[in-house]
């Protein structure tokens, strides 16, 4: 299981999470939308215990995450950020090897697993020859994907994957994810604020505000149950594009 449980988080401005409580669907895909600054990230960095909670716990797998046992149960975890986070000196192979390599995997098991990531993802296995920045931001995204499921995690963190690709690459990178994520069978947490392509990606679809959890369903529950005047806001804001997708 994994969740968060009551987790406040407070920032010398501003308050990141407040009490925030809510339990993942293994297996499944959860989307966290939101306005700019509602705590979105700051979920997703606790999972992957890079800020710690002020109060309340995280779990991740039945187990209480503490500074003992994070770097084992980040092995468990795949994280991708925004522009891809990758090391711009090192060569695309080595960027999706690293962890594989740290962690003493054979040779022939590491280049195994690079050729069944690259034909996933659908990235020439001739580009992991390149550093990040002979890429296009498409083809990072693809590496940085690569990557996060070099050590095969059952729990992919995606925050804003697709934020910074132009629209028609990142609706093809859309379709691929939403394959690969049904394929593989992981429990996803993505990021977005677009309501559009949380939309397409959801199971389940968290939305939030001032760190806390306003609504949780479908985009169908959004439209016809608000729960405040808050929700109809978010997704008249956004009406142009979910129009789009029906
Ligand atoms: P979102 O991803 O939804 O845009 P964040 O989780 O990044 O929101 O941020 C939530 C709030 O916490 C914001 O007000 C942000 O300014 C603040 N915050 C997040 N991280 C930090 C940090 N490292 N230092 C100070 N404030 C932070
Ligand atoms: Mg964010």
């Amino acid at each position: 299981m994994i969740a968060v449980e009551n987790v406040s988080k407070r920032y010398a401005q501003s308050v990141a999470l407040a009490q925030l409580s809510y339990t993942f669907r293994p297996q499944a895909t959860t989307v966290l939308i939101g306005p700019s600054g509602s705590g979105k990230s700051t979920v997703l960095r606790m999972l992957a215990g890079l800020a710690s909670p002020d109060s309340g716990r995280v779990v991740i797998n039945n187990v209480d995450l503490n500074e003992r046992n994070i770097a084992q149960l980040r092995q468990k975890m795949g994280y991708v950020i925004q522009d891809g986070g990758l090391f711009p000196h090192l060569t695309a192979r080595d960027n999706v090897a690293l962890l594989a390599r740290f962690s003493r995997q054979q040779d022939t098991l590491i280049a195994q697993r690079l050729a069944f990531l690259s034909d996933l993802v659908r990235l020439p296995s001739a580009l992991l020859e390149r550093y990040p920045q002979q890429l296009s931001g498409g083809q990072r995204q693809r590496v940085a994907l690569m990557r996060a499921l070099m050590l095969d995690p059952p729990l992919l963190l995606l925050d804003e994957p697709l934020g910074a690709l132009d629209p028609i690459t990142r609706y093809a990178l859309q379709g691929e994810l939403k394959t690969i994520f049904s394929r593989l069978k992981k429990t996803v947490v993505l990021v977005t604020h677009d309501l559009n392509e949380a939309a397409y990606f959801a199971d389940q679809i968290v939305l939030m505000r001032d760190g806390q959890v306003i609504q949780i369903g479908r985009i169908e529950d959004f439209q016809s149950r608000p729960v405040a005047p808050f929700v109809t806001e978010f997704v008249t804001a956004q009406r142009g594009h979910v129009a789009l997708t029906t």
